[in-house]
């Protein structure tokens, strides 16, 4: 199908693209790289007046380290956070699980802010955030916002965003020596979305894990967190024991939906067998070594 007719505002300035939405309102859409937004105007799910293309707004753009955070602008491509030295140092989890988004093609034009802001429940990104308690950062004409992650998904493709905000950027807290980060996922081809997948962080300190954050893909109508299975782990040594306890009390906390190809009770089994693998790693990974975490930032 073809999408409906628009008109088309191509901004260089963030201000503008602000006193844009505050005069269209619901009547206008951000277009990112297109990836979602474009199929959702061909099939006509959507119609908006007026669509206002972030590509030339160079305040969007980049990846930086700020002060304990690193930045990533709204509009930084799957493919740039896949290749970048800093996110590789400061944030691994995102270097791990970018390249299971889709395929090449759509990772150099799909945007961590159009991806955030889409919310979809089977994306890598939203769970990402989640796991690292990363911050979005809002932009309106009224001011700019910063909403944690885990207050930002509000609802199947739904989000806290106000239609006049903008996200402007992201931000993650830098890794430390003690952090400990696993992603993984299951899928019936390389670049489909997940049938299940997981993202998850925490602090190892003699074999100790601390501050667990399973944050899950695919399992429900929005990005979400099992805080019930992280307060089993949380604390403690892992051992069998422990692991037939956390595969347990996941089973009873996540409540997926079925899809065309997976029962709920085949999706909390690939859950749990996920669980497994990924507390393993989370207690086996090794550090960053010295020279990588105190190596110059770029
Ligand atoms: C075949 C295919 C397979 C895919 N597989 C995966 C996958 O496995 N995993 C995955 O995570 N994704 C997947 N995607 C989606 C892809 O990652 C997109 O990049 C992502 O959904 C966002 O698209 P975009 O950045 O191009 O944003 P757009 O499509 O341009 O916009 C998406 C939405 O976000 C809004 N928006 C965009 N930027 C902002 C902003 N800065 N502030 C506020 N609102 C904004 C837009 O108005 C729109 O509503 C796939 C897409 C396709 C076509």
């Amino acid at each position: 199908m073809k999408a409906p007719a628009f008109s088309y505002a191509r901004p260089k300035h963030l201000a503008d693209v602000l006193a844009l939405l505050e005069k269209h309102g619901d009547e206008a859409r951000l277009l990112a790289g297109g990836q979602t937004l474009l199929a959702t105007l061909n099939m006509r799910l959507s119609e908006p007046a007026l669509l206002i293309d972030l590509q030339s707004v160079q305040e969007l753009k980049g990846l930086v380290v700020a002060g304990d955070c690193l930045r990533i602008g709204a509009m930084v491509t799957h493919s740039e956070i896949e290749a970048s030295p800093l996110v590789a140092r400061h944030a691994p989890l995102l270097a791990r699980a970018a390249p299971h988004i889709a395929h090449r093609a759509i990772r150099n034009l799909g945007t961590f802010g159009g991806s955030m802001a889409y919310g979809d429940p089977a994306a890598e990104w939203p769970a990402c955030m989640l796991a690292l308690d990363g911050t979005v950062i809002a932009r309106s004409s009224q001011g700019e916002r910063r909403i944690a992650a885990v207050d930002f998904f509000t609802g199947l493709y739904t989000t806290a965003l106000a239609v006049n905000e903008v996200i402007v950027a992201c931000e993650v807290p830098l890794a430390g020596a003690t952090h400990r980060f696993a992603f993984d996922e299951l899928v019936r081809r390389h670049g489909d979305y997940a049938v299940v997948g997981l993202a998850a962080s925490a602090q190892c300190n003699d074999g100790v894990l601390d501050q667990v954050r399973l944050a899950w893909i695919g399992v429900g109508s929005m990005p979400m967190r099992s805080t019930a299975t992280e307060r089993v782990v949380q604390g403690q040594r892992l051992s069998p024991s422990l692991m037939v306890e956390a595969q347990k009390a996941l089973r009873s906390e996540l409540q997926p939906e079925a899809d065309l190809t997976h029962s709920v009770e085949s999706k909390r089994h690939l859950a749990a067998v996920l669980l497994k693998r990924l507390l393993t790693t989370l207690h086996q990974a090794t550090p960053p070594s010295l020279s990588d975490r105190h190596a110059p930032v770029a």
